[in-house]
């Protein structure tokens, strides 16, 4: 939201000030703060800067993890279950690193539904976060492997 939006919401009269100016955005930015502001609502919020984890989370960079055998990754992360019929589906390729994240085709031994797998490793501060999808397999791609799956790893 803009100061602008900001200022009309709270009723005030941001004609008043000079606009995209440092002064004037500036005072306008003061006048909405003093309709904002209650000391209750902010209390929750206010982190403690003495602590020396204020500055390592503060100082931490996410990084996306590729790298398959990443202690953090866990086996089950890797395994899909079938968007058809929601039994577990089997790899029927390796996995693939695309555009930061891993990618391998499943077969579904139950209903034959085949599709790629995608998951992605964000290594943050408060941990690995997993996030994975299905994409649909493009039609007319070379069946031949379905007749031999490979091991899970
Ligand atoms: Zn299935």
């Amino acid at each position: 939201m803009g100061l602008s939006t900001a200022a009309q919401l709270l009723n005030i009269d941001a004609e008043v000030y000079d606009h995209h100016r440092a002064l004037g955005d500036s005072l306008l930015s003061l006048q909405c703060l003093r309709k904002l502001y209650d000391p209750e609502m902010l209390k929750p919020l206010i982190q403690d800067a003495t602590a020396q984890e204020f500055y390592d989370k503060l100082l931490f960079k996410t990084v996306i993890i590729c790298d398959l055998n990443h202690p953090l990754i866990r086996r089950s992360d890797l395994r899909f279950t079938c968007d058809s019929c929601g039994r577990r589906a089997h790899r029927t390729g390796d996995w693939q690193l695309k555009n930061k994240s891993y990618r391998a085709e499943f077969v579904c031994w139950h209903c034959h539904h085949r599709f790629y797998g995608r998951v992605q490793f964000k290594l943050k501060y408060e941990g690995m976060v997993v996030k994975k999808g299905i994409l649909p397999v493009p039609s007319g791609k070379d069946q031949k492997e379905e007749q031999d799956p490979q091991e899970e790893s």
